[in-house]
């Protein structure tokens, strides 16, 4: 089913994130984690697109497994990353041989070693190319990227809203946020969003922080920002494991009942291809069957710390 059809019935959209493993052993294992993640009745499972050849396979046969053989609905993630328009067109193909009908359209980050983007001979150098190519030729509902706190080469918040727009403009149904730990850059992103006129659902992206080292270097790598108080936290239990996901789980918890509260969409948790996470959120979030009859303006009391 497409996404687009799961977001215009008037119900809450709850999705996970998944990534190909980059050992081979490791796809029974996030396979059985798949089986787990089925239990929570998600209304789609993601799967991310990797910045190698032999990722980019499992991407396509990951994707393949969640809705041909869980019969749960997929959202394939793609990239213009080291792709020509034949690439692109042949990756589109397989995805749509194996009835995936869904996919979030992405330029890609530059890869290892290299600082800027450059695109490809005969291919893309922004999401909205992409979105329009598939648009023009291929049957998807498309989701794009959004980020809440700007993306991290833009020269500002309004120029990234514009370029958000343009690839709405070119077919996206919807929009996926990158994380961010500080609801009210949620609030203000969708606030902004609405007043370009730019009517898509929007699903906020939640990352529960499980690990110290690694929530570092991706805040390094996306410019989202940890707020203070939970930074200092963390900061102090950072050779403790336990309490560094105790930390994370806890904000996640309070975010999500937040964002609810606030009417979004629905919840697209990055999970980190762990089922735990999910199983410790959904036991403490009210997970609404419905969406707010009202969603737009945040109500006071957000989360900072
Ligand atoms: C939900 C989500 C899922 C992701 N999944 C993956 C994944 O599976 N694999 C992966 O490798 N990466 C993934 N990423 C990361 C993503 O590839 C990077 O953030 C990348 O740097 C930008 O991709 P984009 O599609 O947002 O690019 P774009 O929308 O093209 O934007 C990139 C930059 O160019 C600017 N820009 C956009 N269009 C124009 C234009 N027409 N003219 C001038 N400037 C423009 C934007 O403001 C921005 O600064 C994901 C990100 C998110 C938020």
């Amino acid at each position: 089913m497409e996404i687009k059809k799961i977001l215009k019935e008037n119900r809450f959209c709850l999705s996970f994130e998944v990534f190909p493993p980059k050992r081979e052993g490791n796809l029974e294992n996030l396979f059985a984690t798949i089986g787990e993640l089925s239990t929570f009745d998600p209304d789609f499972i993601s799967v991310t697109y990797g910045a190698g050849g032999s990722t980019r396979d499992k991407t396509l046969e990951i994707a393949s497994k969640v809705k041909n053989d869980f019969n749960r609905e997929v959202l394939g993630h793609l990239t213009c990353v080291e792709a020509t328009r034949d690439d692109i067109a042949r990756t589109l193909d397989a995805f749509q041989e194996r009835n995936i009908e869904n996919i979030l359209a992405l330029r890609g980050d530059p890869p290892t070693g290299q600082e800027k983007f450059t695109p490809t001979p005969g291919g893309f150098a922004f999401a909205n190319d992409l979105v329009e190519f598939i648009h023009r030729k291929w049957p998807f509902c498309i989701g794009v990227a959004g980020y809440p706190e700007g993306h991290p080469e833009a020269a500002s918040l309004d120029d990234d809203l514009k370029n958000l727009k343009k690839k709405v403009d070119a077919g996206a149904d919807f929009i996926v946020t990158q994380l961010f730990f500080n609801n009210e850059f949620f609030f203000r992103f969708r606030d902004r969003v609405r007043a370009m006129k730019i009517q898509v659902p929007i699903l906020p992206g939640l990352w529960p922080i499980l690990n110290y080292n690694q929530i570092k270097r991706i805040v390094g790598l996306c410019g989202a920002t940890i707020p203070s108080g939970l930074g200092e936290k963390l900061d102090r239990v950072m050779d403790r494991a336990e309490e560094v996901e105790k930390y994370g789980l806890d904000h996640a918890v309070r975010q999500a009942e937040e964002l609810i509260r606030n009417g979004v969409d629905g919840l697209h948790i990055y999970c980190m291809n762990r089922s735990e996470p999910v199983r410790a959120i959904l036991g403490a979030v009210s997970i609404p069957k419905g969406k707010a009859d009202t969603p737009g303006t945040a109500k006071p009391g957000r989360i900072q710390s």
